[in-house]
């Protein structure tokens, strides 16, 4: 039978799980699409943050919401790349949680996202927590 040892789970908060903002590749709503797609292509990340130059989390830009605004009536326009800025195609309601949130929570808010945005109590983006720092720590608390 699989058991896991919750109290130990407990003492971990998100901020212990979390990759540091200075860690995590980020672009600014100004910035064109075409300097999203580097970097997204250039990492190899499906989606990153988007913040602005004080740091503070705008949403998140994927590599779908660019594919899909390159797209004219019937075919891909690439001159679009340059003409349309990230916060005309990211997704502006990302969910977000906080450093000190515990381990519960963490879990929960990775069920539906592969990671989710760490965001302190004035707005400034911390880092992300990512669905494998999540389900890391659970294997290494799993019992059988
Ligand atoms: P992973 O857990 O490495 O599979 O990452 C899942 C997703 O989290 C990636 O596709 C990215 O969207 C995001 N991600 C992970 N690490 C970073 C990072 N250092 N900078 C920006 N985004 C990241």
């Amino acid at each position: 039978m699989i058991s896991v040892q919750r109290n130990e789970l407990e003492m971990y908060s998100v901020g212990d799980l979390m990759i540091p903002s200075e860690k995590v590749a980020h672009v600014q709503g100004g910035n064109p699409m075409e300097h999203a797609l580097l970097v997204l292509v250039k990492s190899g990340y499906s989606a990153v943050p988007v913040l602005d130059p004080q740091y503070k989390l705008k949403g998140i830009i994927s590599k779908t919401n660019i594919i899909n605004n390159m797209l004219g009536k019937e075919q891909f326009e690439l001159e679009r790349l340059s003409t349309i800025t990230v916060e005309e195609v990211m997704n502006k309601n990302v969910p977000y949680i906080s450093p000190d949130d515990n381990f519960s929570k963490a879990l929960q808010s990775v069920i539906d996202h592969p990671f989710v945005c760490v965001v302190d109590v004035d707005g400034f983006f911390d880092g992300i927590l990512t669905r494998r720092a999540v389900l890391k720590l659970l294997h290494q608390n799993i019992n059988d």
